[in-house]
């Protein structure tokens, strides 16, 4: 008998054999003490890790590690005050920040925002014309959605109380990368959309230039909270396969994300359990002279350098967007 390490493991997306990219990943952001490996599948080139954390890991390692950002429903309606960006204007092309899902609504129609967090893509919808419903697993959420009259169902998709045939969209931005099933995911929300309705959705590139140069260092593995990593075969076979037809498929890369691989690169690879700080947030009531302090004169120079390198390798990274080699897809799905 084959013991459980050395079994061969088989694509989720296709079904053919996978191979070991890299053992001993571990949680480089915020300190979850277990180790994971990352496989490849040979032929579609979708990667999971091993093992898949179970559905108690996943409940504990978001509501112990991960950091919320602390914000009140006045916080939530002022950064949606502040949208006004259309996905496609200069500043955003310029930017590479293309790949937030909702902003590709259009008016007048019924849109679901799968984890939709605060719910401030919620009232950016209601401001581009469109019907606003969320999804969010956070309950802590639920006391700034009853005060901005937010509609959101707070559960899993299983329990939505939406009727089938209801949306014309539904958007997903950087969340397919979390859900342990991304099959069994599509198919089931594919049956809330209207016939010929869109799912938009931003994920990772599992085939990037970032992922294939910075290797272990790469800060889209963000292991174990992302458990699939998508390349361009992968999701045409997932589409095909749950029956949506890709209608468009790009890259782009945003320049936070750039910023924050250089900060990432320059920096040694924390060890097992222990946290980076540059994916800590800033503590709250600190003006920028304490922060700098806090942080260190060191850190903070070369959060400075990551921030110039971004705005230097715009060109650079326009080019590889183009190329199929940006850091995050943005796909466009019509229900057949
Ligand atoms: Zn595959």
């Amino acid at each position: 008998m084959l013991s459980e390490e050395n079994a061969v493991l088989y694509c989720k997306i296709c079904k053919s054999p996978t191979t070991l990219l890299y053992n001993e990943m571990h949680d480089d952001r915020y300190g979850y003490p277990e180790q994971y490996s990352v496989n490849k599948c040979s032929s579609c080139n979708f990667a999971e890790i091993n093992p898949i954390p179970s559905s108690e890991v996943l409940e504990s390692i978001y509501t112990d590690y991960y950091p919320r950002k602390a914000m009140t429903a006045d916080d939530v309606k002022a950064t949606a005050d502040n949208f006004s960006r259309k996905p496609n204007s200069d500043k955003n092309n310029l930017q590479g920040e293309k790949n937030k899902c909702h902003s590709y609504i259009t008016a007048g129609s019924k849109v679901l925002d799968i984890g939709c967090g605060n719910g401030v893509s919620l009232l950016e919808i209601t401001k581009l014309g469109g019907d606003a419903y969320g999804t969010e697993l956070d309950k802590n959420i639920k006391p700034i959605a009853d005060e901005l009259n937010l509609e959101i169902h707070f559960g899993d998709i299983d329990t939505m109380p939406y009727p089938d045939d209801f949306f014309d969209f539904i958007t997903m931005s950087q969340l397919i990368e979390h859900i342990p099933d991304p099959k069994d995911f599509l198919i089931k929300i594919s049956k809330k959309l209207k016939v010929g309705g869109k799912i938009i959705l931003s994920t990772p590139n599992i085939e990037s230039a970032n992922a294939k140069r910075t290797e272990k260092k790469w800060i889209n593995w963000h292991i174990p909270y992302h458990v699939n990593f998508f390349s361009q075969k992968s999701i045409n076979v997932l589409a095909k396969e749950t029956g949506f037809k890709v209608l468009k498929s790009e890259t782009t890369t945003p320049m936070g994300w750039v910023a924050l691989q250089y900060l990432t690169n320059k920096k040694e690879r924390v060890s097992l359990g222990n946290k980076e700080t540059i994916w800590q947030p800033r503590p709250k009531n600190m003006n920028t002279l304490e922060y700098i302090k806090y942080l260190s004169f060191k850190e903070f120079s070369l959060r400075v350098l990551a921030l110039l390198n971004s705005y230097f390798t715009i060109p650079a990274w326009r080019i590889r967007d183009k190329a199929g080699k940006g850091e995050s897809f943005i796909v466009f799905l019509e229900k057949a």
